[in-house]
């Protein structure tokens, strides 16, 4: 029997939290998405002090954006980061708001050229373009990435609101 491995494709990772000591969950997620079988983590964006988006009545996020390796199928790098949000005390049921706190939140923004449009997983991410939270990090590590069938990320960020948006200096990832 052959086992055939999946070629090398290159994934940016938004991840964000704001319960439960939002660093400590980060540093934490980033520590597992290395442990992801296939996987290797590659660069991590600085972390980010982010305002709310959509329900303003919650703490501020922390966010940031990594770039990783795989060989897994992006249903199973999906699967992966479920578990690891299940492992980081994520509720996910019918009470949970759209938008609302969390203690972590995965997603996967970009896998290679891949465009994926289904309900559990849409490649690229569906709101990443419109979101400074997202593009002002990924600038920072990719500052030439295109987002397929929106354009730049460096352009689309000229064009979003920043302000509630602030790097986070002197915090060790
Ligand atoms: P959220 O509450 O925003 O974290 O949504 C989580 C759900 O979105 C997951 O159960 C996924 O099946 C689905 N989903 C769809 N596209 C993606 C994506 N690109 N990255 C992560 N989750 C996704």
């Amino acid at each position: 029997m052959s086992s055939q491995a999946n070629p090398l494709e290159t994934v940016f990772l938004g991840l964000g939290s704001n319960l439960e000591q939002p660093l400590v969950q980060l540093a934490r997620a980033l520590r597992a998405v290395h442990e992801i079988p296939g996987t290797a983590l590659v660069r991590v964006s600085s972390f980010y002090d982010t305002a709310p988006v959509g329900l303003a009545d919650q703490p501020n996020f922390v966010n940031a954006v990594a770039e990783l390796q795989t060989t897994l199928s992006p249903h199973s790098l999906l699967k992966h980061l479920l578990n690891i949000e299940a492992e980081q005390y994520r509720i996910r049921d019918a009470n949970t708001l759209r938008n609302g706190p969390r203690t972590l939140d995965l997603d996967i923004l970009l896998f290679g050229h891949l465009q994926i449009d289904e309900p559990e997983l849409t490649i690229p991410h569906p709101r990443m373009h419109q979101r400074a939270f997202v593009l002002w990090p990924l600038a920072e590590i990719a500052p030439e990435l295109e987002i397929p069938g929106h354009g730049y990320v460096r352009e689309l960020l000229l064009g979003l609101d920043v302000s509630g948006v602030r790097k986070l200096e002197g915090v060790t990832r």
